[in-house]
């Protein structure tokens, strides 16, 4: 479990200025999301959180600890994107390992080198195929084990990729528009699925979205972005009914 702590954050792709200093304090167990139009720093902000790209100044801080010489795969965090990103040659169940397998990857490789023989891989093995029927159980696509990506359906698919953020059991998740390639029925309805998942599980979650009304539904918290900085952070109906900004208010839809 984890709080995290984004603090002044800025980041500059040469001279672009994309993020101008975001703070934000995301508390144990939350679901925040940070809503905005196309191109105002969403991504890059999740991006630096998850440590796939370094900030140009400020700092990210899980539980307390500056993660900043911290590298993606070391910060515990699940990030899951808009496009899945499943191996196609792998089945369901080997999709969902990979995380698994590579952690186990790198214990080993910390190992002193004396041969092939790893002590306790086979009892690891056991482990990790108990714990992707776990997180397939939990959403509800264990019959989907054996398949391949190719033969699921886009909301399986997306299920999927949520299994394998899933299964290294994270301090946090982070998700970029995971329901934009879903058309709008399985969208609802993968919404309610995520919101359940954040209920059952008491993680933090971020939860990056172009579109207000799924953030309005799902989050305890929403951040307005614009421009590269939050305009707003607030409860959705405090949002909705007190927008701090007229730019809030445009986007969010409030009434005049
Ligand atoms: P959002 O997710 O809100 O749509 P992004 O974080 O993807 O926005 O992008 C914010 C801005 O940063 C955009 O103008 C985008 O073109 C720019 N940007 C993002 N990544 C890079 C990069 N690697 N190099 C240069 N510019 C980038
Ligand atoms: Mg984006």
């Amino acid at each position: 479990m984890a709080d995290l702590q984004i603090d002044h954050v800025t980041k500059a792709f040469g001279d672009t200025q994309v993020l101008k200093g975001i703070s934000l304090d995301i508390a144990d167990g939350e679901f925040v999301s940070l809503v905005g139009p196309s191109g105002c720093g969403k991504s890059t902000l999740l991006r630096i959180i998850a440590g796939l790209e370094g900030q140009t100044s400020g700092a990210i801080r899980i539980n307390g600890q500056d993660v900043s010489g911290i590298r993606a795969a070391d910060r515990n965090l699940s990030m899951v994107f808009q496009s899945y990103a499943l191996y196609p040659h792998l089945t369901v169940a080997e999709n969902i390992s990979v995380p698994l397998k590579m952690r186990q990857l790198s214990a080993s490789q910390r190992l002193p080198v004396i041969g092939p023989f790893i002590p306790g891989a086979r009892n690891r093995n056991v482990e990790i195929a108990a714990a992707v029927k776990h997180a397939a159980q939990t959403l509800e696509i264990d019959n989907l084990l054996d398949r391949k990506p190719g033969q699921l359906s886009g909301g399986q698919r997306q299920r999927v990729a949520l299994g394998r953020a899933l299964v290294r059991e994270p301090a946090a998740f982070l998700l970029d528009e995971p329901l934009s390639n879903l058309d709008a029925k399985l969208r609802v309805q993968t919404r309610a699925e995520i919101a359940e998942l954040h209920r059952r599980l008491g993680a933090t979650f971020v939860y990056v979205t172009h579109d207000q009304v799924e953030a309005m539904t799902m989050s305890s918290r929403i951040a307005v972005m614009m421009g590269g900085e939050i305009l707003q952070c607030d409860a959705p109906d405090e949002v909705y009914n007190n927008p701090l900004d007229i730019r809030v208010a445009e986007f969010i839809g409030s009434p005049k």
